[in-house]
């Protein structure tokens, strides 16, 4: 049984891990020279319903790189506007050691490698086609899974953005993104907000040198500072171009929000340099990422693949998709949970057995339906769902879905006859 994983960020690796437990020979396809896509700028975890998502992934014995970002978490446990308990992996340090973990759960890696086409025997993809450095490559498998992302190209960010402002996806260095849904023949779904198309990111990272002593301090021990912002300094109408749906709220756009994530992670899609230089502290502000954080942010959203509750995609037979392809989900927890199902139903569909549906009395079934469904409206087609605010978090308290109680969400589990599935 071989598997081939096409995008290493987390939905891939999750999706690499879960089917290498399933007995499969995996090969993990990654464009750049790191794995972890966006998931090199993000860090923040289990804030809100992402406790629960993570906990009854655990249960289901899908939580290996929950763990392995809650050991690697410079903060657990903290508030700040809108989210509790969030813990915030160490962005400089996580992807070594994921990629560590990988090879030695027995998935082979393949950095360096861009998949610019498919090879197609009737409904299925027999091979993927690209170049590793300028070599060409040709890779045979039984089952593939899509976890491209929907980042860019430079192309996209300069029609629907702000253009290209060097984000660490690097499209210019390693080439734009190529998903494999649509070189397959599929029609790809794209996000659209009235007249926006895509989604702005919506966060950056300062350098933590370049900022006051005393917010250095206070974001080294407390992993949050809140600056307020005079009403002349705020940006009107940023929250409304947001990727992160989640941080839409007003404490965002009245005060200057930064978590410690090993960088000092500025909670706005961008902000102007002279401006931000002008409040307190941040005098001496320089981006991290993305370099011109002063302009824009990268546009996400922009190719998911049509696919079921099992995560396969429609009209490929032997083609699955994660996170960020497989629709308006937004987050690292959300990529791993999608990843993991994909996964393990790429093996199942191998065996030939049925492809696992989680129940939607768990919040992570629920999120997979219900983005699919919401995602044939127009008006569902302008939102982002996240276990971690805004419209899904929304429907999982009315749902009596969230929960922190660690031994109520096993119970749960237990009782949709889950527990530990992936690990089986
Ligand atoms: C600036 C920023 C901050 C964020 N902060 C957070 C946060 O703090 N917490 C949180 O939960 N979420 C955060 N998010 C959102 C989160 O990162 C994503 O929703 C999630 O990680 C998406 O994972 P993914 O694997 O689906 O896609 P991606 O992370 O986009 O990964 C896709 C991968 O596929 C590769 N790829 C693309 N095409 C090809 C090809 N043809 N061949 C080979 N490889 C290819 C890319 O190089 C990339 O590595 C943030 C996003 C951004 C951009």
């Amino acid at each position: 049984m071989k598997v081939i994983v096409v995008g290493g960020g987390w939905a891939g690796c999750a999706a690499s891990l879960a089917a290498c437990k399933q007995g499969a020979e995996v090969l993990l396809i990654e464009r750049t020279d790191m794995l972890l896509g966006t998931g090199l700028v993000g860090g923040i975890m289990r804030n809100n319903g992402r406790f629960t998502a993570a906990e009854e992934m655990i249960a289901m014995g899908g939580g290996d790189l929950f763990r392995l970002t809650d050991q690697n978490s410079l903060h657990r446990n903290i508030d700040f506007p809108g989210h509790r308990h969030a813990s915030l992996y160490n962005v400089a340090t996580m992807e070594p050691i994921l990629k560590n973990f990988l090879l030695l759960s027995g998935v082979a890696v393949k950095p360096s490698t861009r998949i610019t086409d498919v090879e197609m025997q009737a409904d299925r993809i027999k091979a993927v086609i690209g170049k590793c450095n300028k070599e060409e490559v040709h890779f045979e498998a039984d089952a593939f899974i899509d976890t491209t992302g929907t980042a860019g190209p430079p192309a996209n960010c300069n029609k629907y953005g702000n253009g290209c402002v060097m984000c660490v996806l690097r499209c210019h260095s390693f080439g734009g993104r190529v998903g494999l849904a649509a070189k397959a023949g599929v029609k790809e779904i794209v996000g659209q907000k009235g007249p926006q198309t895509g989604a702005m990111s919506g966060s950056c990272k300062l350098l933590k040198e370049s900022l006051s002593a005393d917010i250095v301090r206070e974001l080294n021990r407390d992993g949050v500072v809140v600056v307020p912002l005079p009403e002349s300094g705020r940006l009107a109408g940023k929250l409304a171009i947001k990727a992160c749906q989640q941080y839409a709220i007003a404490e965002f756009e009245k005060n200057i929000v930064l978590l410690n994530t090993g960088h000092a992670k500025l909670m706005s899609p961008f902000f102007p340099l002279e401006a931000l230089r002008k409040i307190p502290g941040f005098e001496h502000a320089r981006y991290e990422d993305p370099y011109a954080g002063g302009l824009g942010n990268s546009v996400r959203y922009l190719g998911m693949a049509p696919r079921d509750d099992g995560l396969q995609v429609e009209g490929v037979a032997n083609l699955f998709c994660a996170g960020e392809k497989a629709g308006l989900l937004v987050g690292h927890t959300e990529a791993i949970c999608t990843g993991t199902l994909a996964g393990y139903n790429a093996v199942r569909s191998i065996r030939r057995e049925p492809l696992l549906v989680i129940s939607d009395s768990l919040a992570v079934g629920d999120a997979v339906s219900q983005v699919r469904l919401r995602m044939k409206t127009s008006e569902g087609l302008g939102l982002k769902y996240t276990f971690s605010g805004s419209v899904f978090f929304d429907r999982m308290l009315e749902r009596k879905l969230y929960s922190t109680d660690v031994q109520q969400i096993e119970k749960r589990v237990e009782a949709a006859g889950l527990a530990g599935v992936f690990a089986q």
